[in-house]
């Protein structure tokens, strides 16, 4: 690239004398900082959005060869791919951007179907818990602030609920999720315990990434998908990960299944946990 051509063939971060594109003493790579505005936002195209060939290698390689990716990375071949993070990152913001635009998280969707959302604050108040009754210790305080909250929550008009269940979802979900992935990865890591193929922690976390990443493609694909493929699209997704654990880590498929299994059940529980805790946040703090 012409532009890339260096005037002095010194680094101009470093002065080490340049052999190549990248400085062999720095690693800052050797551009004219005058070129073009054009020029400039080329790059941070093909640079920030990975158009690079990287992206398609990776997510041809997450789709279609399931818990590969998290191998190769395994073994130390990382060059060819776009980092876990940066995977996560993106495919978070593409699934959270479409749901936002097309609203499915909102309305109507949940807005009636927590009864605990919509519990009209009638019979509940009746039947307290003696538990609570006797205990004025903390919990009991937080118990009351949430049922307090949560009965006029379900005084607000309609329209309100679902504001708020909607900012709630898409303010907490991102972030539950993002703080969820270290648990994740002690799942996975505890899962193979004993397992004679190597996992360090930082390999379960790489594995959660590039799972994630593929629920957030698929999550998308549901959102803009007709509802009768949505439903095999999540059982499609369910039986890639199941595969996707089994290649990563290498494991025979009597020792795969179960593991995908029971991470699944441990994780679901887990992040049920989460949302609520954040939906009850979102109540009582509105
Ligand atoms: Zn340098």
């Amino acid at each position: 690239m012409p532009s890339d051509a260096q005037p002095t063939g010194r680094c101009l971060n470093c002065d080490a004398a340049l052999a190549g594109p990248y400085c062999s003493e720095c690693g800052q790579r050797a551009r004219d900082p005058s070129r073009p505005l054009l020029e400039i936002l080329r790059e941070f195209v093909v640079e920030s959005l990975l158009l690079d060939g990287r992206l398609t290698r990776t997510l041809g390689m997450l789709l279609r060869h399931p818990g590969q990716l998290s191998a190769e990375f395994r073994h130390g071949r990382r060059a060819r791919f776009t980092s876990p993070l940066r995977l996560y990152l993106a495919t978070s913001l593409l699934c959270f951007s479409v749901f936002a635009i097309r609203g499915c998280v909102a309305p109507d969707a949940f807005a009636g179907d927590d009864p605990m959302l919509v519990d009209d604050g009638g019979p509940d108040e009746d039947e307290a818990d003696p538990a609570l009754d006797r205990d004025t210790g903390l919990m009991a305080r937080v118990a009351w602030t949430i049922r307090d909250s949560a009965q006029q929550f379900a005084r607000l008009p309609p329209p309100e609920q679902r504001k708020r269940v909607y900012t709630g979802l898409t303010n907490h979900v991102p972030r539950v999720l993002f703080f969820a992935m270290p648990v994740f990865a002690v799942f996975v890591q505890l899962l193979l315990w004993r397992r004679p193929v190597r996992h360090n922690y930082v390999d379960c976390l790489v594995f959660g990434l590039h799972v994630h990443a593929l629920w957030f493609l698929s999550a998308t694909l549901e959102a803009v998908l007709p509802e009768a493929v949505g439903g095999l699209l999540v059982l499609a997704t369910m039986i890639h990960t199941t595969l996707a654990f089994r290649s990563a880590w290498e494991l025979p498929w009597s020792a795969a299944w179960w593991r995908a299994l029971a991470l699944a059940l441990l994780y679901g529980c887990m992040l049920v946990l989460a949302v609520s805790a954040a939906f009850l946040l979102t109540i009582v703090y509105g």
